[in-house]
């Protein structure tokens, strides 16, 4: 795994130290020595890490990583912040700035290898989910990690004896629903998509939780989950084994509460920004498949549709028929009334043409004033008399715009049923065909293809 590292320390040495070590390891590492050189690195770089100095003159770590968690431009990346103190306090004091971990110098290397993995991991995937969002609607991720800090969330604790088990659940921040378990098969079970969090004893000696921590990985259901392992602090084994199967982050025994409840915040701060990345994908995996206007499906989802219909009729099955229809003079609307009241029409026409549907068709704006129906088992003669319904309703009443006016529409359609081994291309040529003569003829009327002979 490459990635590139931005190391921040006021002392040269201790820069090349640790650029040195993580260039044998094939990082690209940039530097910077001063808070303010960082940031500005860290927005011109974009690294994928940070390793961030505590003490140094002018603006110190804690100041400078607030900085950066606070810059929508740099919030996403993580920060590891590196300190010659290591006592609580300046642990807890890192974490509220926002730091996602903590090295203590010197640094030991198998610690900071194990670290860096798997913050680059989670990255990885964060760093997907916004580029798959960009990728699908073209705007910007504007969702901010630091929101939901205190959003109600539960947890669940999977420890070897209830004592222990007690402990750690009241250690957990107050808004956090905290439960637990001592039998790790049952613990693993009582999981659902409501569990935001999971602390596992690493330390106890009645089951192996490293076990654990493979097995909600590689559970598709489980696999986003966060995980806290708790550990011995002379277990160093057993931490990088547990970053290595996939926990997100480490607790050292005795348990410290004001430590846990910030690495607790800092765990589901971040779940629920990969979460709503999540469901914003979801969503314009949506919006990929509906046209934006009408709230009809689109040109690539009822293409899609007409294929599996098509293939199910040239397989035997039920026949399909389709129609294009398309508003007569449209331009003239847009050109009298403008364009906002021709965008009113086609939303317009789009409510009165679902309402006319059967349960089965499938309707898409095509793009412009054209719309296509799809209409699983309908034969030119069922597609007909549904085609003749449309044209009917529209030209019944006309559509009445918010300014008051209203506008007459009629509209034209063009009909075809595919036949065996016809593709969708020579069909909708067909309908289009159809839909010609129907505007040569007049328009506000209905024509179906020739049969297939012709
Ligand atoms: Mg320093």
């Amino acid at each position: 795994m490459t990635a590139r590292i931005l190391v921040v320390d006021d002392q040269p040495a201790n820069v090349r130290l640790l650029e040195a070590r993580l260039q044998i390891e094939y990082f690209d590492v940039c530097t910077a020595y001063s808070g303010i050189d960082a940031i500005e690195a860290a927005r011109a770089e974009q690294p994928d890490l940070i390793l961030l100095d505590v003490m140094m003159p002018g603006m110190d770590g804690y100041q400078t990583c607030r900085m950066l968690k606070s810059d929508p431009d740099t919030r996403h990346i993580p920060v590891v912040m590196v300190t010659a103190l290591d006592d609580r306090e300046d642990r807890v004091r890192g974490l509220e700035a926002g730091a996602d971990d903590f090295l203590t110098k010197p640094v030991d290397e198998v610690t900071l290898f194990a670290r860096v993995r798997s913050l680059l991991r989670l990255k990885m995937v964060l760093d997907e989910l916004r580029y798959r969002q960009g990728e699908t609607i073209g705007i910007p991720m504007a969702t901010d990690p630091g929101e939901d800090f205190d959003a109600e969330a539960s947890a669940l604790v999977i420890a070897g004896d209830e004592r222990s088990a007690e402990r750690y659940a009241s250690a957990m921040p107050s808004h956090v629903n905290t439960w637990f378990e001592t039998d790790p098969g049952a613990g693993v079970a009582a999981i659902n998509d409501e569990t935001d969090l999971l602390i596992v004893d690493l330390a106890t000696e009645d089951f192996d939780g490293l076990r654990i921590c493979a097995r909600i990985r590689s559970d598709a259901a489980t696999r986003h989950l966060p995980i806290i392992a708790v550990v011995n602090p002379d277990d160093l084994e057993r931490s990088v084994r547990a970053l290595d199967l996939g926990a997100n982050d480490i607790i050292h025994r005795p348990v410290d509460t004001g430590e846990l409840n910030a690495r607790v915040q800092t765990q589901l701060r971040r779940k629920f920004y990969a979460d709503r990345l999540r469901n914003r994908l979801d969503e314009s995996l949506e919006m990929a498949v509906t046209d934006s206007l009408t709230g009809l499906h689109n040109r690539r989802y009822i293409a899609a549709r007409l294929r599996q219909a098509m293939e199910s009729a040239s397989n035997g099955g039920a026949p399909v028929s389709v129609m294009i229809a398309d508003i007569d003079h449209f331009k003239r609307i847009n050109d009298t009334y403008g364009h906002d009241a021709g965008d009113a029409v086609l939303r317009a026409f789009a409510t009165r043409l679902t309402e006319g549907l059967r349960a089965l068709d499938l309707a898409a704006r095509f793009g412009g004033e054209e719309f296509v129906v799809v209409m699983p088992g309908a034969g030119l003669a069922e597609g007909r008399i549904a085609a003749e319904r449309l044209r009917a309703a529209i030209a019944h009443a006309p559509f009445s715009l918010q300014s008051g006016e209203a506008i007459e529409v009629t509209i034209s359609i063009g009909l075809a049923q595919a036949y065996p081994g016809e593709d969708i291309e020579a069909l909708l040529r067909r309908a289009d065909e159809a839909l010609y003569e129907a505007k040569s003829a007049g328009r506000n009327r209905v024509e179906a293809a020739r049969d297939l002979a012709a």
